[in-house]
């Protein structure tokens, strides 16, 4: 409460500062974007929410042209300042990422660990995530950070851009379009009720294995869920841009892929095993295992000598070797809890909505259903949105996906002031909180809100 107060008197004292303009959203304050920047300081809290008022009905059109014109502001006044917070960005990842490589031979510990899982983590998260979205096509940054040929195309371009355990083109699909265009609806391929209705059905009794499982999961997730997931969705993509027959149900095509149902032999192949191992998970399984360690091994056996140590080098080698891999197994388990965190919280929790049909894109409904199925963690400071993950502001990301981190950060407390006004829910919770109720979503304790099939605007409907 009293994070709250600081906060609320923080934000009323920006306000006082800076004359309010006629129009909020098209106009900065006197104070220019440093004031969008300070009233952006948000600290969420751990309390419950308050009983969720039900989104408004109808719609208003109102609602969306003011999102819509905030969206074109804020892409507008995107530039050379978005840039230069990029590349700071990329630092501070880079950094967390030398730190690791540099200590990982010297001994098993746990701020190497941190250090590769964030620098693992935040590649993936604010630079590829923003990146891939398209965040950055439209700022000069010589072509480095552009949509169309960042970490696609050849391995040389994924292994230098953004080498992770999923293919870069196949997060481009299961991310950016089906996500991102069919948030909490039936083809929204991360629905997380729905991908873990199976442990979710097993009797109450169970509960143990149910956190247990679901434990395993938070430290696997990213090789055992969302690898073959969005290989699958590339592939499904493929099949349908080629033109050819779907011989897989509906419910095929939207069930989860993973790597346990993947090996089950009576589930539907959408690929061979050779091209899941040796072009999806093999580049990173070796370069994270295989060449990483040796390296770290090898520059610290020079060291070593250098330094004039007087014990065997092939005993000093092994103890080094053994290090490095102690380091980066912990680090991967750890990069896999963290963005798990950050990312699997955003849409889950029984004060958010699932919706029947297919809300057109920028249409009234699509800009309320992804404010009423996504959720915000505190907010505000550049370390605090490094870490976590910059999605943090999920709400303003949903609504323009081909921002910068920067211009989230400006539209934040605008989002919310046009939510309010138009009464539509608005959630920002402490990200340890959303990961109890995700986690109570998992195990089946609670169920996600069902948005009233009448109250969906006919004219926004296309399926
Ligand atoms: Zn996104």
């Amino acid at each position: 409460m009293l994070w709250s107060r600081i906060s609320l008197s923080h934000l009323r004292e920006q306000h006082t500062r800076c004359p309010a303009p006629p129009n909020p959203i098209l106009l900065e304050c006197a104070g220019g974007a440093s004031c969008f920047t300070d009233a952006a300081h948000s600290t969420a809290s751990f309390e419950p929410s308050p009983p969720r008022p039900t989104p408004p009905h109808p719609i208003p059109n109102r609602y969306a042209q003011e999102l819509k014109d905030l969206g074109k502001v804020l892409a507008a006044q995107q530039g050379s300042e978005d840039v230069a917070h990029l590349n700071k960005i990329v630092l501070w990842q880079r950094s967390c990422t030398a730190g690791g490589l540099l200590t990982a031979a010297v001994a098993p510990n746990p701020l190497t660990m941190f250090a590769l899982a964030a620098g693992c983590m935040t590649r993936w998260t604010i630079v590829a995530h923003h990146v891939c979205h398209g965040g950055f096509d439209k700022c000069d940054t010589g072509g480095r950070y552009n949509r169309f040929s960042f970490g696609v195309g050849s391995l040389y371009r994924r292994c230098t851009d953004w080498l992770d355990w999923m293919l870069v083109e196949a997060w481009n699909v299961e991310h950016n379009q089906l996500h991102h265009y069919c948030l909490g609806e039936d083809k929204d391929p991360d629905l997380v009720e729905r991908n873990l209705k199976l442990i979710r059905d097993l009797p109450t009794w169970m509960l143990p294995l149910k956190y247990a499982v679901t434990f395993f999961m938070m430290c696997t997730w990213k090789w055992y869920y969302y690898s073959p997931n969005t290989f699958k969705m590339l592939k499904l993509h493929q099949h349908r841009r080629e033109g050819k027959p779907t011989p897989w149900t509906a419910e095929e095509q939207e069930a989860p892929c993973v790597v346990g149902s993947w090996m089950t032999p009576w589930y539907g192949k959408f690929f061979t095993n050779v091209e899941f191992f040796g072009r999806v998970l093999g580049p990173f399984f070796a370069v994270r295992f295989l060449l990483l360690p040796a390296l770290c091994t090898a520059l610290y056996v020079g060291a070593y000598q250098l330094l004039g140590g007087s014990a065997p080098v092939a005993e000093v080698a092994r103890s080094a070797y053994m290090s490095s891999l102690i380091n980066f197994f912990f680090g991967e388990l750890l990069t896999n809890a963290w963005s798990f965190l950050n990312i699997a919280t955003n849409h889950c929790g029984d004060d958010l909505y699932r919706f029947e049909g297919h809300a057109a894109p920028r249409s009234p409904s699509f800009y309320l259903r992804q404010v009423t199925s996504s959720v915000n963690f505190t907010t505000g400071t550049d370390f605090g949105d490094f870490c976590h993950g910059w999605l943090n502001y999920q709400i303003e990301h949903h609504l323009w996906p081909d921002l910068s981190m920067r211009s989230y950060q400006k539209a934040q407390p605008l989002v919310e002031a046009i939510c309010k006004k138009h009464g539509v829910p608005y959630v920002q919770h402490n990200v340890w909180w959303r990961l109890k109720k995700t986690v109570d979503i998992i195990v089946g304790n609670n169920s996600m809100r069902r948005y009233p099939a009448e109250y969906n605007r006919v004219a926004d409907m296309v399926e």
